[in-house]
């Protein structure tokens, strides 16, 4: 259900609010101590920022696209971290069980992810299958009695250490190959045979953990399949279009945030007796960030009214995830520049913000992939032309 537009305003203006005033103050905590404090989560799960795409019915603000990706904009003005905490709720996660899952999962699970009391992760990716996703290896057996063993290895998952439940995909079809004869598995956390690895020591956004996990034939019910077996791809890839549209949201935020850090900065550092923003090679820098991150800005916004007008976006939510990251990139390099020596020094925000958005150019489907995806569905339109 979209909120009027009177609604949305006053709950952007919320975020906003709550970012400037609880979030970037504690962000360079959060940075050196990687760790986010619980009445920080507390807040954004009274906000609803954990169930900001599930339907109100479980609890849910229910925002469609267009208004996901507007209070993703403002969000992610701060570390995006705090987003990244987040994420699998409202992404991959969440989204799987709506979409999949059935009335009792739904129940059991979506109230309780919504209000954050439940943290999700979303597994996918293996040692061996980054990019390749349909070359998982991860085997889910079934028993005789209906139930499930699962055994595998799983790599860079987003709250390996500290989720309360797991979206694992599977192969459920040991004798089939790629994106056929898989499926998905709700995996409590606390089910005997599941290993955690130790937070891994990443580039950027600290707050958020990644690690490895295997599993060591855990038993699982059969109620612990998400969907239909063997579908588990499809149910997997129907999230994704709305994932990118919201990295995309996430990267146009984060580089409104560096392009106010640098222009402020312009604006207060001297050189050769003026403020270097009156130097016209600084002030085209700022020029090309702002005009890179207002493109994005409007390619993210116009993919998601497609989106909500209920057409096929796959290709444009590639464009938003590709260029969005491939700009932000951009701008907190030339952010770093803006502010020269002090920019590479690791108190500087700039600094950290650098490194937090280099990851957006590599998960959810590299940049790389998003170009494959890209033409693939331009020379499909293109063959589909009478
Ligand atoms: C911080 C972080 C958090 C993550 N969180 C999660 C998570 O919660 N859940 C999860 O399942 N995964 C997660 N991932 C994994 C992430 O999705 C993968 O890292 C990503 O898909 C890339 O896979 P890879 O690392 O194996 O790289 P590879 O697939 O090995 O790619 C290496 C390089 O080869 C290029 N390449 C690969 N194939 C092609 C091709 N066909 N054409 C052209 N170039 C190609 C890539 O673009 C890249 O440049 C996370 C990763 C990171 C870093």
């Amino acid at each position: 259900m979209a909120l009027d537009a009177e609604s949305l305003t006053q709950f952007t203006e919320t975020v906003a609010r709550f970012v400037r005033e609880r979030l970037i103050p504690a962000e360079s905590a959060v940075s050196t101590e990687d760790h986010i404090p619980r009445e920080l989560i507390a807040s954004m799960g009274e906000l609803g920022l954990f169930g900001m795409t599930l339907p109100e019915r479980f609890g849910g603000l229910d925002l469609n696209a267009s208004e996901e990706v507007k209070v993703v904009f403002e969000l992610c003005y701060a570390a995006p971290a705090f987003r990244g905490y987040l994420g699998a709720n409202n992404g991959l996660g969440g989204r799987a069980i709506l979409v999949g899952g059935s009335e009792e999962q739904q129940a059991t699970y979506l109230p309780r992810i919504a209000s954050g009391e439940i943290l999700t992760a979303f597994a996918l990716t293996e040692p061996e299958s980054g990019s390749d996703a349909a070359a998982l290896k991860t085997k889910a057996t079934r028993q005789a009695d209906g139930s499930w063993l699962l055994s595998g290895r799983k790599t860079y998952i987003t709250h390996a250490d500290c989720a309360d439940l797991f979206i694992v995909v599977a192969r459920s079809d040991p004798s089939s190959i790629g994106g056929k004869g898989v499926s998905v598995f709700l995996v409590p956390g606390d089910t005997p045979g599941i290993m955690r690895g130790k937070p891994e020591r990443k580039m950027g956004q600290q707050g958020t953990h990644v690690a490895e996990l295997s599993f060591n034939d855990c038993a699982l019910p059969a109620t612990a399949l998400l969907g239909v077996e063997g579908r588990g791809f499809e149910l997997t890839m129907q999230g994704i279009d709305r994932s990118r549209l919201h990295m995309g949201a996430i990267c146009v935020g984060v580089a409104r945030r560096l392009i106010d850090e640098a222009l402020h900065y312009a604006l207060e550092r001297k050189q050769f007796g003026k403020p270097i923003a009156d130097f016209q090679l600084v002030q085209a820098m700022l020029a090309d960030s702002q005009a890179e991150m207002a493109a994005a800005r409007a390619l993210v916004i116009e993919s998601a009214a497609r989106c909500d007008a209920g057409e096929n976006i796959s290709m444009e939510a590639s464009c938003c995830k590709m260029f969005a990251s491939e700009m932000v990139g951009r701008v907190a390099d030339r952010a770093v520049q803006i502010f020269g020596g002090a920019g590479y020094m690791q108190d500087s925000v700039v600094e950290r913000l650098y490194r937090d958005v280099r990851v957006f150019r590599i998960y959810e489907g590299t940049t790389q992939i998003q170009q494959v995806t890209i033409a693939k569905h331009m020379i499909r339109r293109a063959s589909a032309r009478p």
